[in-house]
């Protein structure tokens, strides 16, 4: 029997989230659909992992866009939809905020989130709310004109405040309500999750974070990231989506201006209408396209013109004791020398010391995470793929282990416990480990960094001329949704319809 079918309607190179979802969505429209991936399991970086007999979540500290059962929000229904039955916790808070001056533990619902900020912050309620009644406004507009893109007047109209932010940044926008410091401290923590300071940060980007995850809350799958992805996998296969595992993607093969298969690095050479690749523009452009002649200059100044987003580097430990017994109160901590997101960006430049941390201790939302009297707590900074490009081979390992020592000692002194007392299990992931695990584009988790020069509403309208060979679509960080699990969906989808749309189109 052949491995492979002499041709299929679509090959898809990555079984991650949003390869799955790209094969998803396409196999249940009766589509012909190949994943390649080049590991032997499904998800990417949505993935876990056994240390010491102990199940441990690679990545996930929350997914946005899933929604409780019976307001489902977009993520979570497409997978209602494709009958991927993930079993879903709700985390039980936004965030623990732990800045200077201030210890304040905020949960989801925009109401609920004004009234605590103003138990903090008093006087601060009607302000606050406000700012989220518009992020939630916008977040309406960009969910509607993302299905039902239509005119400017038309938009003027319907879409009045969402026309009226676009332009303007993050930071242009929160001045304008006259907020005290302490207040918009608390509106701030989640500026990580798009990786930009609020300077250069699109308020459209702020308002859906927002909104979505303060309006809707987050969500966690019971048994880690990975249960996603094998219960993706799983469903796509019973569609009849072939996925073969260990299966490298060389070369993307191009004849006049149209991809039309792919070379393995087995050698397989396997044909398709379409392909859909979640490794980076980046990489595709520089070393996957054959022949090399069939990229155009445009491309490679495309990628050459964005600038890359964050990387993460993750201390995860396994503690001997529980939370309780070690004082760790709240699932998801922020925590920082200052709220200033221009500045925490910037220092996310080098290589430490980090002072921008964001801790998940698993257990406060699923008591089950790991066996009792144990505990998971992992430490993370999100770092600009800058500074780890310096990292030479020879000093990678010292590196590593200050960073891991530097950001332990700074959560063992806010937690007031020695962390190195407790350590059952330590695994340190760097932006090498992401890179050389996942094949992301100097590890980089986030894509294209969001910034006012490379607004998402200017990408919408340059995404068109970016098609810079035929049948060729991407998914992943580096496309329109942007980063996180709940967006890798979204843009598997969306690259799914972009080859849908062109079927329909080139069959008139
Ligand atoms: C430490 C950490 C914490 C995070 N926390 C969160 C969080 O709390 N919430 C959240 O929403 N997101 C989080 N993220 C980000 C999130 O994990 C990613 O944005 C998302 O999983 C990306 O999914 P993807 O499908 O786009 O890409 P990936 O998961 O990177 O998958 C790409 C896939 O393609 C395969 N592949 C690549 N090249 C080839 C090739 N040539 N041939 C065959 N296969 C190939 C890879 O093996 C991989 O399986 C975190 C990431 C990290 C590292």
């Amino acid at each position: 029997m052949k491995f492979y079918k002499d041709h299929y309607d679509v090959i898809v190179i990555g079984g991650a989230l949003a390869g799955l979802s790209a094969a998803l969505m396409l196999a249940d429209k009766g589509k012909d659909v190949l994943v390649l991936e080049r590991h032997n399991l499904p998800g990417g970086i949505a993935t876990s992992f056994v240390r010491g007999g102990i199940e441990i979540e690679a990545a996930l500290h929350e997914m946005m866009s899933i929604g409780d059962k019976d307001r489902r929000l977009k993520v979570g229904k497409f997978f209602d939809d494709m009958g991927v039955d993930v079993d879903w916790i709700k985390v039980p808070e936004a965030y623990h905020a732990a800045i200077p001056g201030l210890e304040v533990t905020l949960h989801p619902g925009l109401e609920t989130f004004a009234r605590e900020v103003d138990a903090a912050v008093p006087g601060t309620y009607d302000k606050v709310l406000a700012v989220l009644n518009l992020c939630n406004t916008v977040f309406d507009s960009v969910n509607e004109l993302s299905i039902h893109p239509m005119s400017k007047p038309q938009m003027l109209m319907k879409h009045e405040a969402f026309v009226k932010t676009a332009g303007y940044s993050t930071q242009e926008v929160l001045d304008t309500f006259g907020l005290p410091q302490k207040a918009l401290d608390l509106l701030s923590p989640y500026w990580i999750y798009v990786g930009t300071g609020f300077k250069e940060l699109p308020f459209t980007i702020f308002s859906v974070l927002m909104a979505d995850y303060i309006g809707y809350g987050s969500f966690i799958p019971r048994k880690f990231s990975h249960e996603m992805s094998l219960k993706m996998a799983e469903r796509a296969e019973a569609l009849g989506v072939q996925i073969e595992y260990r299966q490298h993607v060389d070369k993307i093969l191009v004849k006049d201006g149209k991809a039309y298969g792919v070379r393995t690095a087995r050698g397989d050479e396997v044909y398709a209408d379409y392909v859909i690749s979640s490794a980076y523009p980046n990489k595709v452009y520089t070393s996957m396209i054959e022949p090399a002649s069939a990229v155009p200059a445009d491309a490679v100044k495309m990628v050459n013109g964005r600038r890359l987003s964050l990387t993460a580097f993750s201390v995860i430990l396994i503690l001997d004791k529980s939370a309780e017994e070690l004082g760790i109160k709240d699932y998801s901590v922020f925590h920082g020398d200052t709220m200033d997101t221009n500045k925490c960006y910037e220092e996310l430049k080098g290589l430490g010391p980090y002072h921008y941390i964001t801790c998940i201790c698993h257990n406060l939302a699923n008591p089950d995470a790991t066996p009792p009297g144990t505990c998971s707590y992992s430490i993370t900074t999100l770092p600009r793929v800058d500074g780890w490009k310096t990292v030479s081979a020879d000093d990678y390992d010292r590196v590593k282990h200050e960073v891991a020592k530097q950001l332990i000692d700074y959560m063992s002194e806010y937690l007031g416990v020695n962390l190195l007392d407790h350590v059952l299990e330590c695994v340190i992931e760097t932006p090498m480990t992401v890179a050389h695990y996942t094949g992301m584009w100097n590890g980089c988790i986030y894509g294209y960094a969001h910034t006012m020069e490379d607004h998402i509403v200017a990408r919408l309208q340059t995404a068109e001329a970016e098609h810079f060979i035929g049948h060729l679509e991407f998914s992943g960080a580096h496309q329109i949704s942007g980063d996180g699990m709940g967006p890798a969906v979204t843009n598997g989808r969306k690259a799914a319809k972009n080859v849908l749309d062109t079927m329909a189109k080139e069959a008139k």
